[in-house]
Order: structure tokens, then sequence, then C-alpha cells
């Protein structure tokens, strides 16, 4: 029988958050052991419950959702979607501007497979969400990553931003508050980079999953409220604002200088249509979350669960000797540096590996964000406090004596 091989469309794909680490601890725990998994950003497995009126909405609506939508959404969902965005002020949207997904994945596969020609280049952050470089090689397009600079809180630099773009550029990708980094950005940083896309043209993506997700009082600037004259996606959906990330809901946004996008719109519309609709049941959700009441609010503020436990992440983690770490301003993961040279570390994956057998806590070593230089590990901080203490303690006593051979 012939080999059945991987289309070469998978050549440079790659999601390694739940690569060949996840199969070490899966291994471990089919031979008995008790794995700490801090390394996907899935509320509901550490206790954060979705809102009430959301469940209840969606039991409501079950008998009803049996067929499928209109391939954009559910309109209730739709308008919802619409009026979130225009409170944040993005002018001139409709509900036709709005596509609903299974989850914000699905969408940002979609966004690229409708944009891109054959090396087409779309800027991406370095570090990243990976399912960003991923889509874009899926889509036949080139991934150039542009520098964010933990020096300037996790800022992408504008200069190096400039330095990448050639004719191919296309599209530039901004991840607002940023995974994994959890820099949020300013409304000076995101006026640089309108000014930058204006100049070559090009159209501004920004994921901005975790827009109510904020600690110390940051704000959360959405870009395509900042100018009308390019054209703007954005997405955002229930899975983390709302900690709901198995109802798969999500959306997609087009706004701005939508009459130079009407072939791609059309070109999303056919996407969205060859598979029928998002799941209906969920998007139920949709509009009930977007407008009851914002318990993501009482998480985050002084004494909330979600900022204690950033507070904690981030001051147990510094006291690490040989680790750092930047205080995340949003989202629910500290991205740590490694000082590489005291423990020796030439391979970040074998590291994170290490620290699985040792202490059966699963990390995401810094180069599966496609980051290529230094040493940095991503923990999600969504456990309680004590189970957090608890295993940030044990990565102390394992960088205490950690040597890489
Ligand atoms: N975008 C970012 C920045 C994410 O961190 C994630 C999930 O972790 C996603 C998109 C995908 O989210 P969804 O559950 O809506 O597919």
């Amino acid at each position: 029988m012939k080999k059945i091989c991987k289309s070469n469309k998978l050549e440079g794909v790659c999601y390694d958050i739940r690569g060949p680490i996840l199969t070490a601890a899966r291994n471990l725990e089919d031979e008995g052991h008790r794995i700490l998994k801090l390394n996907i950003g899935n509320p509901a497995p550490f206790g954060f419950e979705a809102p009430d009126d959301i469940l209840k909405d969606v039991i409501h609506n079950l008998p009803t959702a049996q067929g499928y939508s209109d391939a954009a959404g559910i309109y209730t969902a739709r308008v919802a979607v619409m009026q979130y965005y225009q409170q944040k002020q993005i002018k001139h949207i409709s509900v036709d501007d709005v596509f609903i997904g299974n989850g914000v994945s699905e969408l940002i596969v979609m966004a690229m497979q409708a944009l891109l020609n054959d090396g087409d280049e779309v800027l991406i952050p370095s570090p990243d969400y990976p399912l960003w470089t991923a889509a874009v090689s899926l889509s036949s397009g080139t991934p150039v990553h542009y520098r964010c600079d933990e020096q300037a809180d996790w800022f992408p630099d504008i200069d190096d931003i400039r330095a990448k773009i050639t004719t191919n550029t296309k599209a530039i990708v901004l991840i607002n508050p940023n995974n994994p980094t959890g820099a949020v950005y300013s409304k000076a940083l995101l006026e640089q980079v309108i000014e930058v896309a204006r100049e070559h043209s090009l159209v501004v993506i920004s994921d901005e999953i975790y827009d109510k997700i904020l600690y110390d009082d940051t704000q959360h600037h959405c870009i395509a409220a900042l100018a009308e004259d390019l054209f703007f996606i954005t997405l955002s959906g229930l899975s983390k604002n709302y900690r709901i990330a198995g109802f798969r809901a999500g959306w997609l946004v087009v706004s701005g200088n939508k009459l130079i996008a009407k072939e791609y719109i059309d070109g999303l519309n056919m996407l969205a249509s060859m598979r029928m609709c998002a799941n209906v049941p969920c998007q139920y959700a949709i509009q009930t979350a977007l407008g009851g009441y914002q318990s993501i609010d009482d998480l985050v503020v002084n004494g909330g669960r979600l900022k204690e436990q950033r507070d904690l992440a981030t001051k147990m983690l510094n006291q690490i000797d040989g680790i750092s770490c930047v205080a995340p301003k949003g989202a629910m993961y500290c991205f740590a540096k490694v000082d590489a040279e005291k423990f020796n570390i030439t391979n970040d994956e074998q590291m994170i590996l290490d620290l699985l057998c040792q202490e059966k806590i699963l990390l995401v070593h810094g180069k599966a964000f496609n980051l290529k230089t230094g040493c940095y590990f991503r923990l999600v901080f969504l456990p309680h406090k004590d189970q957090l203490k608890t295993a940030i303690e044990r990565i102390g006593n394992f960088f205490s004596h950690y040597k890489q051979v």
C-alpha cells in the first residue's frame, strides 16, 4: 500500500502550544502521574464559571436552534456585536459587517484564506499567538515577524515593522491585548501603526479576544476606531472574556474603507457559506453576553480573582533567581524570561520537557510563539492562588538546580 503523507500545504505550518510536549504530558498521565497543566488559556477547568444568564439563554433557545442559521450568523448576535463596536467608536458599521464563527480560530483561518495569494506577506508580532503564523502559511502566504520589545513593555517596534515591509506586504496583524506577553497597546502606538499601514496600503487585522481582561485601570483601544480610510478586520469572542471557550463562539467585523474590500468581503461570505454556519445554540450566547452583566469586571479589579492571581504569579516568578517577567496588563498569561546563560540552556523546549518530567508542571516554551531569540516560557495564571503558589514554588525549585546538558 502507498504511504499516506500530509499535504504540502502543511509544510511549515505548526502549532506547538499543543505540540510534542503535550504528548509527553499525556504519556506521563497514562503512567499515573498528575500533571498541572498551565499551558492553555482555558478558564473553565480552573473553576471560572460562565455567567448564569448566558447558560439560561442557551438552554432556553436550544429547542429552536436545531436548523442551520444564516451563514454569517443569527441576526440578534450580529446586532449585538455591531452595537458593541459602535460603543467602541467604530464608525459606519452594519449587521452585514459581522460574521459569527466557531470561535475566533475558525475566523482567523477564514480571514487569511480569503485574503492571501502565493507569496503575499503578512506582518505578525513576535512573539505571537501561533495560530496567526500557521494560518498565513496554510493560506500560502508568508508570515513575516516583527519584533515586540520586552524593554518597552512588549510594544511593537515600529522601526522593525517599517524595515520588514516589502512590495508583497499585504496586511499587519496586531494581538491586543497580547497573548503571550499581556501587553495592551496605547492609543499613541496604535496611531503609529495606522500611519505605517496608510503609507503602504496595508489591511489592519486586530485580534482583540482579551479586550475585557485588563488590569491596573488599563484602557483598551480598538484600532479600527482610529481611522476610516483603511480597511480593518477586528476579531473577538466569548472564550476568554466570558469564560466559555468550549462554546466556540467568536466574531469577525470588517470596517473602515469597505469599498476597497468588496471582493474580499464577497470571499469571506463565500467561505462562511461553505461551512454552512457556526454552531447555532451557542450563537444565542452572544447577545446575552454582550448585553448582560459584565462579571469579568469583578475578576480583574483589586481583590478580583484574576487580578490577585496575576499579581501573585508575576511577583513569585520575579523572585526566582534567573527569571524575570514584565507584569501583564491584560489577558491571562505571564511570559517569563529565563537567563539562558545561567542555566546553560540551548533548547527551550527541552527545558519545558525537563520541568514536566521533574515537577509535573506543563508550560509552553517561548519558541512556540515564533520568538526566535532568547529563552522564555508562558505560564497560564488561571489556577486558584494556593495551587498557583505551589506550582511556582515548584518551578523555582526546578530552576534552583537546573543546568541543561
Ligand atoms: N486569538 C488569541 C490571541 C488567542 O489567545 C486565542 C486562544 O487562546 C484565540 C484567538 C482562539 O480563540 P477561540 O477560542 O475563540 O477560537
